[in-house]
């Protein structure tokens, strides 16, 4: 069955997804490059607005649009103001498990990262500088890896972990799924427990009042001094002045992260410090992750758009 409308995508995405759509019927206008205002100004006409992480759809472009759904090609919605599409009872879609697999490996990368010390050993290696005495590491084997937020992500890594040989402790306020807790061996318990227990830390929680700094300076007294933060969630769950604080009085080993407080990051301080490890939002940066993404989207939008979902 063939489906019809207009579709306009705002930011780039993965082929893939736009060639479903156009074999669908779909009229597909692909604009990766749309400024804001241009966006309030040539919204109108379209049934779908799709945007990765770059536009931000706001409450003066959904009042100029008269589309039926906005499509985010990722996991959260941070940059839909989701209110006002749903006051005008416009469909807000995600692909909410698109980047799990993608997201774990990272985390997974950088806890290795910081535990053998591998962006430092590569920088001096490259130049000359054969400094095997001072890197001394860590194995992962053994260690127990706290899991703060057990959604998708979560429980991805946890597996993962586990054919590391890691133990898994983990804390979510929502119950976490039985079948996951009891193949994995996972010891269930609160924040403060699991931050005062883990070697390696590892946040999947999402973006909201209540985790605003859930890592802030008296968290961090409770961590081992031993023990490594990683965050490939979102950049406001770590009061990031804190964390520099606490890295440079030993309260931590290390910290990696993908997610700022501010993207790209302005805390030169945090990141010059060398137990520090920075990588630029690249959690969901496969071409795998991004493929699926865009496929799941677009699948959606066809179905939605003949009345099927
Ligand atoms: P999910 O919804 O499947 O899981 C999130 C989990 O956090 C849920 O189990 C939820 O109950 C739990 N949670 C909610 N509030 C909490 C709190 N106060 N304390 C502890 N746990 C809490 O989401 P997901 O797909 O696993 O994604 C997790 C995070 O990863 C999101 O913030 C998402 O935006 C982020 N993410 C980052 C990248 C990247 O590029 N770095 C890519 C994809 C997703």
């Amino acid at each position: 069955m063939q489906a019809s409308g207009r579709v306009l995508v705002c930011d780039s995405i993965d082929q893939a997804g736009i060639d479903s759509m156009k074999r669908a019927g779909l009229a597909v206008d692909y604009k990766p490059e749309i400024k804001a205002t241009e966006l309030v100004a040539g919204v109108k006409g379209y049934d779908v607005i799709i945007v990765r992480s770059r536009t931000k759809i706001t409450k003066e472009i959904i009042d100029a649009s008269d589309a039926k759904i906005i499509a985010r090609v990722g996991v959260g919605l941070d940059n839909v103001d989701v209110k006002a599409a749903e006051a005008k009872k416009i469909r807000v879609i995600n692909a909410p498990e698109a980047a799990s697999t993608a997201v774990a490996e990272l985390a997974i990368g950088l806890m290795i990262s910081l535990a053998r010390s591998i962006p430092r050993a590569d920088a001096e290696a490259k130049k000359g500088n054969w400094i095997k005495k001072e890197l001394m590491g860590t194995q992962l084997s053994g260690k127990y890896l706290g899991i703060v937020g057990v959604g998708n992500i979560g429980r991805n890594i946890g597996r993962m972990a586990r054919s590391l040989r890691m133990n898994l402790i983990g804390y979510d306020p929502y119950p976490i799924n039985k079948e996951f807790v009891g193949e994995t061996g996972m010891i269930v318990t609160d924040l403060d427990t699991l931050v005062e227990s883990a070697d390696f830390i590892t946040c999947h929680v999402p973006s909201t009042p209540e985790t605003k700094h859930m890592f802030n300076a008296a968290r961090f007294a409770k961590m081992k001094p031993t023990a490594y933060l990683v965050n490939t969630s979102r950049g406001e769950i770590i009061d990031e002045n804190a964390l520099y604080e606490a890295l440079k009085g030993g309260k931590l080993a290390g910290a990696a992260l993908d997610v700022y407080e501010v993207e790209p990051p302005t805390n030169k301080l945090l990141l010059g410090l060398p137990n520090v490890i920075s990588t630029p939002h690249i959690g969901a940066q496969t071409k795998e992750a991004q493929e699926l993404a865009s496929t799941v989207i677009a699948e959606k939008v066809i179905q939605i758009l003949r009345g099927v979902i």
